[in-house]
């Protein structure tokens, strides 16, 4: 494969870089400074002042901030006690991004466990006027994405499932292995036509406590209250800022991760961890004099977690002109030890790729998984752009997502380094490579 030796050589120094790497000291800084950042929120916006900068001290170029048309989401007072038995015994509860409140007064009603949803449909009549509660077991898989993707179904959907049963909120079970008595928070959707009742998540503890009560058929009566609710559009920002190319500086390779949080920590792993290794890649390819042909461009992406607008918005404003963006990376698993990438476009492109990441030795092997790459470059890959996203052992990473666990000191220094170090490298390949990667047919 051509480029081979040059690109092992280029993974060595940058390897080496990354040992002496600040990507652990800015992230801690960005959650101890900045705290958490939910669009639409001053954590946001202090975010966005942060990044800028951060970008104007590594010396980027072009550093500035693009509008984001968001409807945000503010999170409001929220409660849950176990009226009966033996109550009331609050348990704690976290509201779902864009969930609607309850009544001022909460909702008083009985409740029904069901582990799916086949288990509500056959359930029929059986929760109309109820609290449903969704007791589905998430799997634990090192590839954190496995297990998530049944589970978060439903937090993203069970709302509205429960209501087309006549049910008058939805409780969801904390989408995490992980045994900490902890609430998880994250997105749900509501459908038109259907009603949209309030939706909120509870630890995997209380969730099977409620179930064990059913299965022993003790009535149990919950209270709820929640006062979350949307607010009314503003504008956010994408924040951007550039290694301009050596010669192609037109052909654009971009990388980034998204800005925002959720608000119940500052979001370490989720998505601190993809916004320091952007900025690091860029800082440490600058620093050992390995600019590259094209640009880079670092976009930090505005609201990924409650509406993917910062993503969606860069796209469009670049549709005029997309065929200069020859790549674009993304980090949005959290901030553990590297194994390969996600590649979202051409099979042609997936080849090349795999045979180059064959070159980078330091790590272990770094593999290739075809059909993903990461949500905000998402709609990038469907104009055609190959989408490229990092990969790393996620065994833990549900263990912190969306709970108000996901600080810093859950992110390893070491391993930290290592994704810079993968990152950078791959940043540095497709902005280098003689002949950028094939596009992919746009979707229509
Ligand atoms: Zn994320």
């Amino acid at each position: 494969v051509p480029g081979v030796s040059k690109a092992a050589e280029a993974g060595r120094t940058i390897l080496e870089a990354a040992r002496r790497s600040r990507a652990w000291d800015r992230l801690a800084d960005l959650c101890d400074r900045v705290g958490p950042r939910l669009a639409g929120s001053r954590g946001y916006a202090a975010a966005v002042e942060w990044a800028i900068a951060e970008m104007t001290a590594d010396g980027l170029s072009n550093v500035r901030r693009e509008p984001v048309r968001v409807v945000p989401w503010e999170r409001g007072a929220e409660s849950l006690i176990v009226v009966e038995p033996n109550g009331p015994r609050p348990i704690p509860v976290t509201a779902l991004g864009r969930s609607v409140a309850t009544p001022a007064e909460g909702i008083t009603a009985r409740m029904v466990v069901v582990p799916d949803f086949a288990a509500l449909e056959k359930l029929g009549e059986g929760a109309r006027g109820k609290i449903v509660v969704f007791n589905f077991t998430m799997r634990l898989a090192a590839d954190g994405g496995g297990g998530y993707g049944e589970a978060v179904r439903y937090r993203a959907g069970g709302a509205i499932a429960a209501a087309k049963h006549g049910a008058v909120a939805a409780l969801v079970r904390s989408v995490t292995t992980q045994r900490g008595r902890s609430v998880h928070t994250g997105s749900m959707s509501y459908e038109d036509g259907v009603p949209k009742i309030p939706a909120a998540a509870i630890t995997i503890e209380d969730s099977e406590m409620l179930a064990r009560l059913q299965e022993k058929s003790v009535p149990v009566t919950l209270f709820l209250r929640l006062g979350g609710r949307m607010l009314p559009e503003v504008l956010e920002a994408n924040v951007i800022g550039e290694l301009r190319g050596r010669e192609s500086p037109d052909e654009i390779v971009v990388v980034g991760g998204h800005l925002d949080s959720w608000d119940l920590a500052c979001g370490a792993h989720d998505d601190g961890a993809g916004v320091v290794l952007s900025l690091e890649a860029v800082r440490l390819i600058k620093q050992i004099g390995l600019v590259p042909r094209r640009t880079i461009r670092v976009v930090l992406y505005a609201n990924e977690e409650c509406g993917l607008d910062g993503g969606t918005a860069y796209a469009e404003s670049q549709r005029a002109t997309i065929e200069r963006h020859v790549a674009a990376l993304e980090s949005d698993s959290g901030g553990f030890r590297p194994t390969g990438f996600g590649f979202q476009g051409a099979p042609a492109a997936a080849d090349r790729l795999e045979a180059l990441l064959a070159a980078f030795d330091g790590l272990g092997p770094l593999t290739l998984r075809r059909g993903w790459s990461g949500p905000d470059i998402g709609p990038l890959a469907k104009l055609g752009v190959p989408g490229v996203g990092l990969r790393n052992d996620g065994t833990r990473y549900f263990d912190f997502h969306h709970s108000p666990m996901d600080t810093p000191d859950k992110v390893d220094r070491r391993e930290l380094d290592d994704a810079v170090a993968a990152y950078a490298w791959m940043a540095w390949l497709l902005a280098e490579m003689p002949e950028p990667l094939a596009r992919a047919v746009p979707a229509p």
